[in-house]
């Protein structure tokens, strides 16, 4: 059985290292942007979350992300964040890398979470630099749209979520490699594994020799390369995994 294998494999890992992308959290209800019911099926991502949209109308941003906002700050990590969490505790992972700007991983208990793609619980004013708590911007966008900068006053309040045009976080990536090369199993959860450089991670874990584990509700590109390949969800599977590892 695939799962009983997936379990002897993190349960021998010396440096195991997940990567998780929006599927992890689907099951704590934060749509997904690719796959079924995917958020990209309902907005055209260029338009709603590409930096230049974003300068050139942040209203229409703001409304988009008040939406979707409100959703990730009552999210709760879900028993496959916790499963993620547990298997770190007890030695199995030393990491986990993650496409998701949700900070579920957090929540859960998860102690090294590198966020890819930057997070969605900050906003900082992109004049003068100043930071925010998400949930206290959410908590205008009632009475003021686009929100304004409390200091500066400026309308360019962005969340430090990395949006289309936009750099990488150049020290997140090279800890994500450095990780991904030092591998020896790689769990991938989640991911549609479309999105580059965070596609790359598992793949340059397996070049460097890690056996890979692909735990996804449908099937990716880069499942040929893995020694184990699980159909389903994520909040199933992985305490299943974490259960099987602590006998
Ligand atoms: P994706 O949306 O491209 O792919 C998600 C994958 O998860 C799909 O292949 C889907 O089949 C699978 N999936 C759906 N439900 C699942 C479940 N319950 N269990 C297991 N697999 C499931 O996600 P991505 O590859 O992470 O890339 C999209 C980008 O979107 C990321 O860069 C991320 O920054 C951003 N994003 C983040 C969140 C979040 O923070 N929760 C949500 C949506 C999108
Ligand atoms: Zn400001």
């Amino acid at each position: 059985m695939t799962v009983e294998r997936a379990a002897e494999m993190l349960a021998t890992a010396r440096h195991g290292v997940a990567l998780t992308g929006a599927g992890v959290s689907a099951e704590s209800g934060i749509p997904t942007f690719r796959g079924e019911g995917g958020l990209w099926t309902k907005y055209d991502p260029v338009k709603v979350s590409s930096i230049d949209s974003f300068m050139a109308d942040p209203t229409s941003y703001w409304r988009v992300s008040k939406e979707r906002g409100s959703v990730a700050l009552a999210a709760r990590p879900n028993p496959g964040h916790l499963a993620l969490a547990r298997m770190e505790a007890a030695g199995h992972l030393v990491a986990v890398v993650t496409q998701n700007t949700d900070g579920l991983h957090q929540d859960s208990g998860s102690r090294r979470v590198i966020e890819l793609h930057g997070s969605g619980r900050t906003v900082q004013c992109l004049e003068c630099g100043t930071r925010e708590a998400r949930a206290k911007v959410q908590a205008r966008l009632e009475v003021e749209m686009p929100p304004r900068c409390p200091i500066c006053g400026s309308i360019f309040l962005k969340p430090t979520v990395v949006l289309f045009g936009e750099p990488m976080p150049v020290a997140a990536i090279n800890e994500a490699y450095e990780l991904a090369r030092q591998a020896d199993v790689m769990l991938v959860v989640g991911s549609s594994l479309v999105v580059y450089p965070a596609a790359e991670v598992p793949l340059v874990a397996v070049r460097s020799g890690a056996r890979m584990i692909v735990v996804n509700a449908e099937p990716t590109p880069f499942d040929s390369f893995a020694e184990v390949v699980i159909l389903g969800r994520s909040g199933e599977v992985l305490p299943e995994i974490a259960s099987l590892i602590n006998g």
